[in-house]
């Protein structure tokens, strides 16, 4: 269905469609036509193409619309307007959890619009569609608590490395769990159930055991990669969690120097003298601390001002692509320049290309990690992961001093 007010417009997007093999192709002038022919229609289309800016009713209400009727069908947005209202767009689907195909600028060429609808059918074909909100598996809190029991959990590790030369600076432990039925539960899904069912503390010391285990089975080879733990921020609130956490990294002959503690930020910290006198001991105690996911909630920086943080981690929606585009790239630039006056490590999360990768040495970024880099990975593709990547580092050290600074291009053009 294409969703346009400029017959012009209109006709070029039914003529594209239609070169492009596609043979049953309905149209409607603006939002409130669409959702009429979309409410009478058994069978609803494939594919929409919709304009921004309509009269009577504009895209994006449009899109709410069909949020709200459970129509999740498939849409490629086509407007002229400017990339930060395309962008909004894009973040708007994303929350409502409707697939969005991409977004296209007028006038749309058949070379954009063929690779958009090969790509969606190769997704069709792995039934894999671009959408945020993958369905939850239903697991219990009973499953969880006997997978800890029966020590179901376990650990993977993704490279943190040193955005100047690409040398490896730690790895953050990241927790995994495969249901002998349901298969891979991701671990946002069993996190929050933990948190929920008052199972975090026993999940939280399964994995810091493993990673404790594993990091005295690597010193032993001498490696001592910096390990980086996430911690909810509701196990924060009681005393007993220094001792714990202090006991179990001692006892292996592990100094808390090597250790970071990742805290995610969380917008309702109950009793939040206690978190501060939990992190300063632990901070005390030599542990780093890093806060975890900056950006993404409104008390991140009243937390940055009040904590005693050794390093600040920019959330991946701010690194993933942010060489194309420059309103990451300012959010990006002084969420760097800050951490360097707070005299914090800055992290980047999510880099998944060479050009965010570039662009992150250019604004003086201090550690990296993503998928570009690795991967979490079991323990024992480790060593074979270092293996590849000392050969890599030629390719991702910094190139010399003296070029133009990107982000002022970037803002520029
Ligand atoms: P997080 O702390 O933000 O962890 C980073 C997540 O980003 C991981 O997802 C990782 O696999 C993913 N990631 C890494 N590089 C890239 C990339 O280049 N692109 C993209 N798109 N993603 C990337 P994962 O493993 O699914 O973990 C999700 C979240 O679950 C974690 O987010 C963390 O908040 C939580 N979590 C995982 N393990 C634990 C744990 O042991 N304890 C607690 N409290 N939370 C945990
Ligand atoms: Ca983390
Ligand atoms: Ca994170």
């Amino acid at each position: 269905m294409v969703v346009e007010d400029s017959p012009v417009q209109r006709a070029h997007a039914v003529a594209l469609c239609r070169q492009l093999g596609i043979e049953l192709i309905y149209e409607a002038c603006d939002g409130a036509e669409a959702l009429l022919q979309l409410g009478m229609l058994q069978l609803k289309p494939d594919l929409m193409l919709i304009d921004l800016h309509m009269p009577v009713m504009d895209g994006v209400e449009l899109i709410t619309h069909m949020h709200e009727r459970g129509w999740k069908i498939p849409m490629l947005v086509v407007s002229s307007q400017q990339q930060s209202i395309l962008n909004a767009v894009q973040e708007l689907s994303s929350t409502l959890g409707l697939p969005m195909l991409g977004l296209l600028a007028k006038p749309m060429q058949r070379e954009q619009l063929e690779s958009v609808l090969q790509h969606y059918s190769q997704c069709k074909q792995r039934n894999a569609l671009p959408s945020s909100s993958r369905p939850p598996i239903a697991v219990t809190s009973a499953d969880l608590c006997h997978a800890i029991d029966t020590d179901q959990l376990q650990v993977h590790y993704q490279p943190k490395v040193d955005i100047p030369t690409g040398l490896v600076r730690g790895m953050e432990v990241l927790a995994r769990w495969t249901h002998p039925e349901l298969g891979r539960i991701p671990p946002d899904q069993f996190v929050a159930l933990a948190e929920k069912e008052n199972l975090i503390f026993d999940l939280s010391m399964q994995v810091l055991r493993k990673t404790i285990d594993q990091a005295a089975q690597w010193q032993h080879t001498g490696f001592y990669p910096r390990l980086a733990i996430n911690l909810s921020p509701l196990l924060l609130d009681s005393p007993y969690i220094v001792t714990a956490i202090c006991d179990m990294v001692t006892s292996r002959g592990i100094h808390p120097s090597q250790v970071v503690l990742e805290i995610t930020e969380s917008a309702g910290i109950e009793h939040l003298g206690r978190v501060i006198a939990v992190l300063t001991r632990l901070r005390l105690q030599g542990f780093g601390l890093s806060l975890d996911d900056y950006g993404t909630g409104f008390s991140s920086m009243q937390q940055l001002a009040r904590l005693p943080f050794t390093e600040l981690k920019i959330d991946r929606s701010f690194v993933h692509g942010a060489h194309l585009r420059s309103n990451l790239c300012v959010i990006l630039d002084s969420a760097l320049d800050m951490a360097k006056r707070l005299e914090l490590t800055s992290v980047a999360e999510g880099i998944e290309t060479l050009e965010d990768w570039r662009l992150l040495q250019q604004c003086g970024c201090n550690v990296g990690q993503g998928y570009l880099i690795g991967r979490p990975m079991p323990a024992e593709d480790i060593p074979g992961w270092l293996r590849s990547h000392r050969m890599r580092l030629p390719e991702l050290r910094a190139p010399q001093a003296g070029s133009e600074n990107k982000v002022e291009a970037l803002v520029r053009a």
